[in-house]
């Protein structure tokens, strides 16, 4: 990223409005007006060549003739003219384009887009949309759009592909009172996309939280980049969440993983905070502009009424941060500033009867103590006490105790004294909700942003005991035939990357089935090796604890007979004779090459019900073995793997290994694997480790 001519085009100096219009309702006039009402301080020059004059400000025929430098261009000329003035526009020197104009990518003009990027990137120059809204910025006063006004100020910024979502929330910055320095539109993202805007905003010295709505991300791997290296905390509503994955998907992998699952775990992975839907995302916002992050796992609540303790304590259940029984040092601290009917637990329920006297001991001590990580502080408005009061006690405790880095969120609930007392709260840089659920939802986002940051910026270090060249010869020897890779193929890429696979060997005739079998020692299992029957046992292919030789030769004719029958053209290389695994707990690991991230891994558990049930994980590999033993925490059959009912814990350390390596070898052969899957993968007790004993590799 060019930060300088990004700076051009967002902070910019000097704008030229081309297509400028002294016509009232044009956008080419509201954007002159806009610049003029939000007090713009640098120099506007209205480019038009048939009017001399736009709002009292003299007009240029071309940006070319206008006597100072131009650092940014609002384009609103239509579609048509687009690379004429963007010619002009490299000639005159200016930094960046503003492409509010329409009627390009949208409309399937594909072409025109490129070109005019093009044109704007020989000139050094960088494109905003084009079919964007424009950029609003209130610590430069400029409305360089045509949203009605600047946001309502305050400490974030916001991104947003939707134009006209981001005029609405504009709008609604105000009712809601969460406040925002920056909104800046990026339509169809020709060129600047949400990796640059993460990368920008993250030097932006206005700006304290990053806010983003995501229709699609282009270059998946440069936004998870740019999110990592970022030193804010990033915020996401991620809408559109398509089947793009499922359509052209020929396994299991690929038919769970287009759910959106994936960017779900790109966002894990990078760092980024979730918002569930458009409340959340202003929500969420307000709590992570104002706040610091929640280290740690203790969330403190302290309430006036026993009702919206409850709805809290259920709330942070929900949210991923369950409320503890506070220490006894706390309750008995606590004790002294409620009756004696009052409860110091947690939620510690000061009472009905508690005002400013009691609540800014209460929470000036909790907020102190360093069992304390986080503190949610709510109040239901009574007629013995005065919110104001309240607030004005929560805020002097907080200050008197110096802390800087550990957050609090407050719920008052109530009439329009609640809701002045909650502004002015928030103009004191405490975020505050109207409701229970929100203040533990806002203190939730605060404890899921220091979590995903500290993964984000885990270590990861490659295997190198790998052998990435055995695994191209098999892959070009496959390719060079034409045909899909076999089990033992793909089992031989597997074993190249460290991967624990069964004993497999092909044999050609019943004699060398028999033979083999008694070398690997029964009981064995026989399965169809042909690389035009992906799913063996659909094609009656898989025998299992075969015991003798007879089993052996009466398995192998019944596998051959049974595979003609299914495919009568299919290619046999005979039959695969393998160790059988003991039983175990069955798990899945597969791969895609997903459209955005590239190379993922899955992981769930196994066997037959994995499509019904979707309880599988996902991750953008390359992935420590942290990261992958995180993953096995993360499926609602989690607990079967740490030994549920009476069993032994599984080898969830081996595990990990193994799907870290084999994250690692779906990335280094990503150019060439299109899917990938292991099922089942069969785990044994802690210390046993792991056996693959099927895997399938698809080709691009
Ligand atoms: P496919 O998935 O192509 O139908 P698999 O190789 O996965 O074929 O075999 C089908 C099932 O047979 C597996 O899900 C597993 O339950 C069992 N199985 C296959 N190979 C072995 C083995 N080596 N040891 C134990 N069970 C096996
Ligand atoms: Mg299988």
């Amino acid at each position: 990223m060019d930060y300088e001519v990004l700076n051009g085009l967002l902070r910019p100096k000097a704008i030229a409005i081309i297509g400028a219009s002294a016509q009232e309702g044009k956008i080419g006039y509201t954007v002159v007006k806009n610049l003029i009402d939000s007090k713009y301080e640098g120099a506007i020059y209205p480019i038009n060549p048939k009017t001399p004059e736009i709002l009292g400000l003299k007009t240029y025929k071309s940006v070319l003739d206008v006597p100072g430098e131009v650092d940014a261009a609002v384009i609103v000329v239509p579609a048509r003219f687009a690379l004429r003035v963007t010619e002009e526009c490299g000639k005159k020197g200016v930094k960046g384009l503003i492409v509010i104009a329409s009627g390009f990518g949208e409309v399937g003009k594909h072409e025109l887009e490129s070109q005019m990027v093009e044109t704007a990137h020989r000139y050094g120059m960088r494109v905003l949309g084009p079919n964007i809204v424009g950029i609003l910025s209130n610590s430069d006063n400029n409305n360089a759009s045509f949203a009605p006004f600047l946001p309502f100020p305050g400490k974030a910024a916001l991104v947003s592909q939707s134009g006209a979502l981001l005029i609405a929330m504009d709008a609604s910055s105000y009712t809601r009172g969460v406040g925002f320095d920056k909104m800046i539109s990026i339509g169809n993202m020709s060129d600047v996309n949400f990796g640059d805007m993460v990368d920008w905003l993250d030097n932006d010295e206005n700006t304290f939280c990053i806010s983003l709505y995501i229709e699609g991300l282009q270059d998946g791997r440069n936004f998870i980049r740019a999110a990592k290296e970022a030193g804010k905390p990033i915020i996401a509503l991620k809408s559109g969440v398509s089947a793009h994955g499922a359509a052209a998907a020929a396994s299991h992998t690929g038919s769970l993983a287009g759910s959106g699952k994936i960017y779900e775990a790109a966002f894990e992975q990078a760092g980024v905070v979730r918002a569930a839907n458009l409340n959340n995302l202003f929500d969420r916002t307000l709590a992570l502009s104002l706040q610091p992050p929640m280290h740690g796992e203790n969330v403190m609540v302290i309430t006036n009424g026993g009702g919206v303790g409850v709805l809290a304590t259920d709330a942070a259940e929900r949210y991923g941060i369950p409320l503890r029984f506070a220490p006894d040092d706390v309750q008995t601290e606590l004790k002294k500033y409620m009756p004696e009917f009052g409860s110091a637990k947690n939620p510690a329920d000061l009472t009905g009867m508690a005002g400013r006297e009691w609540y800014e001991p209460s929470v000036k001590y909790a907020f102190a103590h360093p069992w304390v990580n986080g503190l949610v502080v709510l109040y239901c408005e009574t007629a013995m006490t005065d919110p104001m009061d309240i607030a004005q006690g929560i805020k002097a405790a907080v200050d008197s105790t110096g802390i800087k880095d550990k957050p609090i969120t407050v719920s008052f609930v109530g009439g329009e004294k609640c809701d002045a007392a909650m502004r002015w709260l928030v103009e004191n840089g405490i975020p505050a909700y109207n409701a229970p659920d929100l203040a533990v939802n806002a203190m939730g986002a605060l404890h899921e942003y220091a979590e995903s940051r500290a993964q984000a910026t885990t270590a990861y270090e490659r295997y190198t005991d790998v052998d990435e060249a055995a695994a191209r010869k098999i892959i070009e020897k496959v390719r060079a035939e034409n045909r899909n890779m076999t089990e033992v193929e793909s089992k031989d890429i597997f074993r190249a990357y460290g991967l624990p696979v069964a004993d497999t060997r092909l044999a050609t005739s019943e004699d060398e089935a028999v033979a083999l079998a008694e070398t690997i020692g029964y009981p064995v299992v026989l399965k169809i090796a042909s690389p035009d029957i992906l799913h063996k046992s659909d094609a009656g292919g898989v025998k299992v604890n075969i015991k003798t030789a007879e089993e052996v030769r009466a398995a192998y004719q019944e596998i051959l007979k049974n595979a003609k029958a299914y495919k009568a053209d299919a290619d046999i290389h005979g039959i695969v004779i393998q160790e059988m695994a003991p039983w175990g707990t069955e798990v899945i690991l597969g791969s895609v090459n997903d459209p955005t991230f590239g190379p993922s891994v899955m992981f769930g558990l196994g066997g037959i019900f994995v499509e019904i049930l979707k309880d599988v994980t996902f991750r953008v590999a390359p992935i420590s073995p942290a990261q992958a033993y995180k993953m096995l925490s993360e499926i609602k059959g989690a607990p079967i793997l740490a030994g549920a009912r009476g069993e032994a814990p599984r080898d969830r350390e081996k595990l990990a290994e193994v799907l870290s390596r084999y994250a690692q070898m779906v990335v280094d052969l990503g150019d060439v694997i299109a899917e990938s899957d292991a099922n089942p993968v069969i785990v044994y007790e802690e210390g046993a480790g792991v056996n693959i004993v099927d895997a399938r590799i698809i080709l691009k």
